[in-house]
């Protein structure tokens, strides 16, 4: 296996943290034992006291390798909050199930799902009421990358594109205000997850549990200086985003908004 092409689960969260792990951390400090942020931002207190262990779902989150350098990336702490049974992490650029043979049975497995909103997707509460899915185990799979990234790794593979996909109707923003999120609609990996597993776990509580340590690394970064980011396409409308945003990009941004 290539070493930056890693297949991981939960045990093996080291290989997500990086020096650069916190926006103003330029030295290496102490680093808390179980959640593995420095000691001045440990989450622990925020987590939950032994990892969820789902009953109704398994999660695979196929992670663009550029995602591990980013910091502050959300995965990570979704792998404190669930057990290694209920989450799998797939590092790499090529999630075919020629070069992850584990994948066959979950591109093969008619209860999976991906999590990617585009013009063939449902709304995922909709969907598990359908006779088909409703009750069934499902395998819940999300890209975790920025939106260009998502979409390149959708389109290079058909196994992807072959899965049925869903959407979440979201009717507030994301927590997930110290990096721009493509639109006000549009959500961090942690929270897609556990905003799907509300409707798959048939939990309510679950939602909170999971963005609970979320919620406070944001605050802990607010008060530390960080800024607040708006999402792209209020930039766009706005006349304040600073990059350049060509007419392909503005109406994806859009149709981003189911
Ligand atoms: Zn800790």
């Amino acid at each position: 296996m290539e070493d930056d092409d890693l297949f991981f689960q939960t045990t093996f969260n080291d290989i997500l943290i990086s020096p650069n792990d916190q926006l103003f951390e330029n030295i290496k400090r102490p680093t808390c034992q179980h959640c593995e942020r420095p000691v001045q931002t440990c989450l622990c207190s925020h987590l939950p006291d032994t990892p969820l262990k789902l009953k109704q779902t398994t999660v695979y989150v196929l992670q663009h390798i550029n995602e591990i350098k980013r910091p502050l990336g959300t995965v990570q702490l979704l792998t404190k909050c669930l057990d290694k049974e209920s989450l799998n992490v797939i590092r790499s650029k090529n999630f075919s199930s020629t070069k992850y043979p584990c994948m066959k049975q979950v591109y093969n497995n008619p209860y999976t799902l991906l999590l990617f909103p585009n013009q063939n997707s449902s709304p995922l509460d909709e969907l598990l009421k359908e006779d088909f899915y409703k009750n069934k185990h499902i395998t819940l799979v999300a890209i975790d990358g920025t939106w260009n990234e998502a979409t390149g790794i959708f389109n290079r593979h058909n196994e992807l594109i072959n899965l049925k996909t869903c959407y979440l109707k979201i009717d507030k923003g994301s927590e997930f205000v110290i990096r721009t999120q493509p639109t006000e609609k549009t959500m961090s990996t942690i929270e897609s997850i556990a905003h799907s597993l509300k409707y798959t776990e048939q939990n309510d509580d679950i939602y909170d549990i999971i963005v609970r340590p979320l919620k406070r690394m944001v605050s802990m970064q607010l008060d530390m200086g960080a800024c607040y980011h708006h999402d792209k396409l209020t930039l766009i409308n706005n006349n304040e985003f600073k990059k350049k945003c060509g007419k392909k990009q503005y109406r994806r941004l859009l149709a981003l908004q189911h």
